[in-house]
């Protein structure tokens, strides 16, 4: 008992930790009036969502996806509900000039940054891993190597306005999970470099925070259209979703664990009991209606 209650206390200090630490506190909606943002992938899911609470913030935004037709939608959406100003630049991030091309615009427009969104990602497949090692070459351009040169071309002007950088990642960039394997594999990049750079931050005494975004099963369109047939359980709405991250980045959060007690305990997890995370998380999946 008394050896129990040895591992018990501090387990459970850590896992109190890992919950406060990951709910925002003093946010005010003040601290995004007049700001200078990029929201990529903004045409659609979190990123559209996102969009619509800085609009109502009365923040300055920069919108970025494909889908001209709708970015235009979203750009009239905030115009309405209250942005200071808004307007898109439409493109892919597999052209690897394209994330320069929003920084640039971004900077002619308003010759400033305050904080960079990065949310994107491309297309691809939820199922057994197929082989196919030039779809993960190509996802990691998009989801990937984009947020890597984004931050590139944006860190003078972030660096300048003491910014912000938001990076959207997933529990499949924390842990392991099947039938994601290219996804899961740009998001444990994102860590590892992001997490890199806030040390050099750090030592450099670059005022600039990085926010790793850590985020559960969530009702946007498309992902409950590709998983919902296969994992139990029921998405977060997207709308809460988007306004915790923007508050993360607005408090220079290290990381955002949303939903907060779910995510928090799978990290946990990972970090003391790994195999039985796994055992878990395979739990989660109706395999029986994954056709290869
Ligand atoms: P989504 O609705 O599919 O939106 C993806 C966005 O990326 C769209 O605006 C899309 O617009 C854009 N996009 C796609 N391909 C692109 C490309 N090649 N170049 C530039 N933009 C591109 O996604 P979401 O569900 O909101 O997810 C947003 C973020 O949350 C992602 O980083 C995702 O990994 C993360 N996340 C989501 C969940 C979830 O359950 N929803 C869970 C964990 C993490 P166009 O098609 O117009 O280009």
């Amino acid at each position: 008992m008394g050896l129990l209650l040895k591992i018990f206390i501090p387990l459970l200090g850590v896992a109190l930790a890992f919950y406060f630490y990951s709910a925002p506190e003093n946010f005010s909606e003040e601290m995004l009036r007049g700001k200078r943002v990029i929201v990529t992938g903004a045409s659609s899911g979190i990123g559209e969502q996102m969009a619509y609470h800085l609009a109502r913030m009365e923040a300055h935004l920069l919108l970025t996806a494909r889908t001209e037709a709708k970015l235009q939608k979203v750009v009239k959406r905030c115009l309405e509900l209250g942005a200071a100003s808004a307007r898109y630049v439409s493109g892919s991030m597999e052209d690897t000039a394209f994330p320069d091309v929003v920084v640039k615009e971004a900077e002619n427009t308003w010759g400033g940054l305050d904080m960079l969104i990065l949310n994107h990602i491309g297309y691809t497949y939820f199922n057994y891993f197929n082989g196919d090692v030039g779809h993960i070459r190509k996802l990691l351009e998009t989801n990937f190597l984009s947020y890597v040169a984004m931050t590139v071309s944006a860190l003078p002007l972030l660096k300048e306005s003491e910014g912000n950088i938001v990076v959207v990642s997933s529990m499949a960039g924390k842990t392991g999970a099947p039938f994601s394997a290219p996804y899961s594999a740009t998001k444990f990049a994102l860590d590892g470099f992001f997490s890199s750079l806030r040390h050099e931050f750090i030592i450099d005494k670059v005022n600039v925070s990085i926010t790793l975004c850590i985020l559960g099963y969530i009702d946007t369109e498309n992902a409950v259209r590709v998983v919902s047939h296969a994992i139990r359980g029921t998405p977060a709405p997207k709308e809460e979703c988007a306004l915790e991250i923007i508050k993360s980045g607005a408090l220079r959060q290290r990381e955002l664990h949303y939903p907060s007690r779910m995510v928090g305990s799978v990290v946990l997890l990972q970090a003391i009991a790994p195999d039985f995370l796994d055992s878990l998380t395979r739990s989660n999946y109706k395999v029986e209606n994954i056709r290869r």
